[in-house]
């Protein structure tokens, strides 16, 4: 195991009706705050309204920014950093999934940055202050509401970019399972499919000894593999909702990282697919898991076969190792199948014509991953793979 740093002050509020403490919660960063959000959904389940009364109760003045887009866009968060310059905004409340979050962290850097936000996405520019954020969880997903991270699209070159600070992590998430009772089945699976891939990125790594946080992987793992087919039967199923839900932090909060270097490398690829092709994050991870899985095995087959028994019960074979792992990547794949979303691109209808392109892209600052260190070539390989 590795030497580690572990720092998570995200205050984690969670439970039946929990949005009515929004106010209460975000009233203690002032009193005029960005109440970001997405597309709508908000509005229709009414939670946008019990939103407003918290707020309106606890004597906060709400600035609104709606219209966040799945893999969100740059420029929206130009708006938005204006907009809190202009009325003296001193705090965001962003209420929806990933993309509305990491629009929220983006607003939230640029707003006391001097230069353009961009910096932080592009250069890989230090982030030393965020207005405080506050979130209320609708989607259980990219974990963004206890992470460092924020992805932002920019609609000039069509790029897909991250910046990653510890100082970027909201300081609460509101999470009400009951939230997420009104998810379509696709946001349901590729959710699900985002958060074990958070795990599994965290997974596959060169670090030895991490038994115990190999084993808490594990269960996460197990743990969506039991409840996702359970809330896509029931979608008002409380309990298995509450359980993906609190996955789905614990996925990306970095404890299962704690003493191991992850590898990232199937995220980068992604990242690609939706910047050019505006496919869910999630949906995209269920295409490329199976491609970069079978491409790099071979590097630790003994890991790949570990991941088989312990996380799909696997029967081991011990005389042939190699035929336990790949029975694990056949596993993950009829699973994401099973959840009813492509797991090739050409079930997804994205084409073959700009492989090259998008692995120059993904590759621009150097070799991705860390398991399996992937060039450009590398990347081009395993999209094919994936058609
Ligand atoms: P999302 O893009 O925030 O939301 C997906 C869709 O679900 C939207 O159309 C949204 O509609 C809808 N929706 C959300 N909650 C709903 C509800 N309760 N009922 C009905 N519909 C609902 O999804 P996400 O997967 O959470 O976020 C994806 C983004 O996060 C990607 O850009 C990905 O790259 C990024 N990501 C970030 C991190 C990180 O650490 N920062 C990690 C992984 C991924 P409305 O817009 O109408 O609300
Ligand atoms: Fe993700």
């Amino acid at each position: 195991m590795l030497d580690f740093v572990f720092s998570n002050a995200t205050k984690i509020i969670f439970g039946r009706g929990t949005e009515m403490k929004t106010g209460q919660e975000i009233s203690r960063y002032g009193k005029k705050v960005l109440l970001h959000y997405g597309g709508g959904s908000i509005k229709k389940s009414g939670l946008y309204d019990r939103i407003v009364e918290s707020l309106r109760k606890a004597g906060v003045e709400a600035i609104e920014l709606g219209g966040v887009m799945p893999n969100p866009r740059l420029s929206l968060v130009r708006e938005g950093i204006e907009l809190c310059r202009k009325h003296g905004i001193g705090s965001i409340l962003a209420v929806g999934g990933g993309s509305v979050i990491d629009s929220a962290k983006a607003i939230g850097i640029g707003v006391p940055y001097t230069g353009d936000v961009w910096d932080f996405y592009s250069t890989g520019r230090k982030v030393e202050e965020m207005l405080p954020l506050g979130v209320v969880l609708t989607i259980p997903a990219a974990g963004s509401e206890s992470s460092g991270g924020s992805v932002i699209t920019n609609e000039d070159g069509l790029y897909k970019r991250s910046a990653n600070s510890v100082n970027m992590r909201p300081k609460f998430a509101i999470m009400n399972p009951e939230l997420t009772f009104t998810l379509p089945p696709y946001q349901t699976a590729v959710g699900a499919v985002d958060i074990m891939s958070h795990v599994m990125e965290r997974y596959f790594t060169n670090v030895k000894n991490v038994d115990f946080t190999d084993r808490l992987c594990e269960a996460t793992l197990k743990t969506m593999i039991v409840n996702t087919p359970i809330v896509l039967k029931e979608p008002d199923n409380y309990e298995a909702r509450a359980e993906i839900m609190w996955a789905s932090t614990i996925a990306h909060n970095d404890l299962l990282g704690t003493g191991r270097i992850g590898d990232w490398a199937t995220h980068g690829i992604e990242h690609e697919l939706s910047a050019i092709y505006d496919i869910a994050h999630g949906g995209g991870l269920a295409i490329m898991w199976p491609a970069w899985m079978k491409y790099v095995y071979k590097h630790d087959i003994e890991r790949f076969a570990q991941f088989a028994c312990r996380v799909w019960n696997v029967e081991p074979d011990f005389r042939n190792p190699e035929k336990t792992a790949l029975e694990g990547i056949e596993s993950l794949k009829g699973f994401f199948l099973s959840l009813g979303i492509p797991v090739t691109l050409t079930g997804a209808g994205i084409p073959s014509d700009r492989f090259e392109e998008m692995a120059r892209k993904a590759t621009e600052k150097g070799p991705l991953g860390n398991f399996v260190r992937l060039k450009k070539e590398d990347v081009e390989k395993i999209y094919r793979l994936a058609l």
